[in-house]
């Protein structure tokens, strides 16, 4: 293999430009040339794409964000679509492609990989909900970004005696809210993974008071229904000084965490890794800190679980 491209699609994750950089210069370190794909799919099927060389990814590692921009591209859900986007990988004579994205992405790509094109995915979002990785690319960053958040909350939930419910992103997965719950010592943690009555919150709610705590936090994952539906529950029942707190798209941005830059840097060299060994169709992902690969198939076939000894740990602390 001579020529790779690279390509970030789906919602963008801080450390992709940590990935981006990784694989282009790994790539590049082989004798490999790397070319960028912009824009996700929707840049492959326009065939917008140019070469990179070891400068254009200098000075991005500690950026947020994606320097190939990212897209969601409903033409590459076609037939169609993919054709075109064959026809101009062929055209500019590229042998492998590496997708930086979520689970959507990866589903592109193993479509890629069905109609001949060699494909390897790098997990990258922030909500930690790809299996056969223990984590995925922008989650830590997106976790510390929420545990500063609430850390920031806490102080005026203190000195006003309220309860705030927080809502986290996190699509169907309970991750963020999970980690940032124990992270902050949260009271309760709503997540989609594990039932958890309105009464129960209300119930560690009254217990709290009555031994003499000034504030609570509630964080509610996103997957599970709005804070503010929550917040309107447990006004209604408690009569207590509910706030309801959303932080929305803040957590998608900002510089990436050591944590995150590192396992780009380790995914990013892995994927261009597989390529040259001549595989396709896999993902790499890590497992008890080793990097390792699957089958994107299996991965896709899989359901990410939380582990659940966080969720009881943090229940058991918050008492
Ligand atoms: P993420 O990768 O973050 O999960 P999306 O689910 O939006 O984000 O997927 C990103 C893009 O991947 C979509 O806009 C689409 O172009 C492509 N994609 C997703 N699912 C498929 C599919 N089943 N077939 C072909 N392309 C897909």
């Amino acid at each position: 293999m001579k020529r790779i491209a690279v390509l970030t699609s789906g919602g963008d994750a801080p450390g992709m430009n940590a990935a981006i950089r990784s694989s282009v210069r790994r790539a590049i370190y082989n004798g490999v040339q790397v070319f960028g794909v912009y824009n996700g799919y929707n840049g492959l099927i326009s065939g917008n794409i140019e070469e990179l060389t070891v400068g254009s990814v200098g000075d991005i590692i500690h950026h947020g964000g994606t320097m190939l921009f990212t897209a969601r591209s409903d033409e590459f859900r076609t037939e169609e679509g993919r054709a075109k986007a064959v026809e101009q990988l062929k055209k500019h004579d590229i042998e492998g492609l590496i997708v930086i994205g979520g689970d959507g992405s990866f589903r592109g790509a193993q479509k890629l990989t069905q109609l001949g094109f060699p494909t390897i995915g790098v997990p990258g979002t922030i909500d930690n909900d790809i299996p056969c990785t223990d984590y995925t690319i922008g989650f830590d960053t997106a976790l510390n970004t929420v545990v500063d958040c609430i850390d920031k909350i806490r102080d005026t939930a203190t000195s006003h005696e309220r309860t705030y419910i927080i809502e986290v992103m996190g699509r169907d997965a309970g991750d963020i809210a999970l980690f940032a719950g124990l992270a902050v010592g949260a009271e309760s943690i709503i997540i989609p993974e594990a039932t958890t009555g309105v009464e129960n919150v209300i119930e560690r709610l009254y217990a709290g008071r009555k031994r003499g705590k000034k504030h609570s936090i509630i964080i509610v994952a996103e997957g599970v229904g709005t804070a503010h539906q929550y917040a309107e529950i447990i006004k209604k029942q408690t009569n207590f000084d509910t706030r309801v707190t959303v932080l929305g798209h803040i957590q998608r941005g900002g510089s990436p965490s050591a944590f995150d830059r590192i396992l780009a840097s380790r995914l990013g060299a892995a994927a261009v890794d597989l390529l040259l060994e001549g595989k396709q169709d896999r993902m790499v992902g890590m497992k008890n800190n080793q990097i390792i690969d699957v089958d994107i198939d299996e991965a896709l076939a899989d359901k990410h679980e939380i582990d659940m000894s966080i969720f009881h740990l943090a229940r058991t602390l918050s008492i």
